[in-house]
C-alpha cells in the first residue's frame, strides 16, 4: 500500500479535525443546537477525543453555525455551548486544541462556510500542518467537499460507523 494512503496510516497524521453536528454531538432533527441541554454527545465520541489527544495529536473543531446568522441563537449562546463542551470532553480525558467557526448563512457567500476550504485551511495555518498530516471527520457531503477542497484527508460518521471507530482506524 503507498505510504500515506487510508486508515491505519496514523503514523503521518499530526491532527484531526472534526466537524460538530453529528460528530460530536448528536444531531437535531431539522433544528439547531441553541442551548447546552440540547446537547447530546454521541455515544463513544468523548472516548475518541481522550484517544486522539493519547496518540498525541492535535483536535480542532469546525463547524458550520449558520444558526447565529439566521438569528437562531445569539453567538454568545453558542460561544457558552462550546465552553461546556470543552469542559466535558476535558473531565473525559480529552481536549480540543480550537475551534473555528463560520456563524454565516448560506445566501450570505461567505468564503468560510463548508464546502469551502477556508476554515480548514486557517487551522492549518495556524497549526503549521499540511494537509497531508490532517484527517477531517464529518458526517456530510458538505465535510467531504470542505476536505477536497483543503486536499486533506476525510473520513465519514455513520450510524454504522462511529467517531471513536474511525478514530481507532486511522491512529493505531
Ligand atoms: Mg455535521
Ligand atoms: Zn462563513
Amino acid at each position: 500500500m503507498p505510504k500515506n494512503e487510508g486508515p491505519g496510516k496514523g503514523n503521518v497524521l499530526k491532527a484531526v479535525f472534526l466537524d460538530r453536528d453529528g460528530v460530536i454531538n448528536r444531531n437535531i432533527d431539522k433544528g439547531y443546537v441553541t442551548e447546552w441541554r440540547l446537547f447530546e454527545f454521541l455515544p463513544d465520541s468523548l472516548e475518541a477525543l481522550a484517544h486522539i489527544k493519547k496518540k498525541g495529536l492535535l483536535a480542532v473543531l469546525i463547524t458550520n453555525q449558520s444558526c447565529i446568522n439566521r438569528n437562531l441563537v445569539p453567538k454568545e449562546n453558542v460561544d457558552d455551548i462550546h465552553k461546556c463542551m470543552l469542559a466535558e470532553i476535558e473531565r473525559a480525558g480529552g481536549k480540543l486544541d480550537a475551534v473555528y467557526m463560520c456563524p454565516h448563512r448560506p445566501d450570505e457567500g461567505c468564503a468560510c462556510r463548508k464546502p469551502r476550504a477556508e476554515l480548514l485551511e486557517r487551522a492549518m495555518r495556524d497549526f503549521k500542518l499540511s494537509p497531508d498530516e490532517v484527517l477531517f471527520v464529518g458526517d456530510h457531503e458538505r465535510d467531504r467537499g470542505a476536505a477536497e477542497a483543503a486536499h486533506c484527508r476525510y473520513d465519514q460518521v455513520s450510524e454504522r460507523r462511529s467517531l471513536f471507530e474511525i478514530t481507532k482506524e486511522w491512529l493505531d
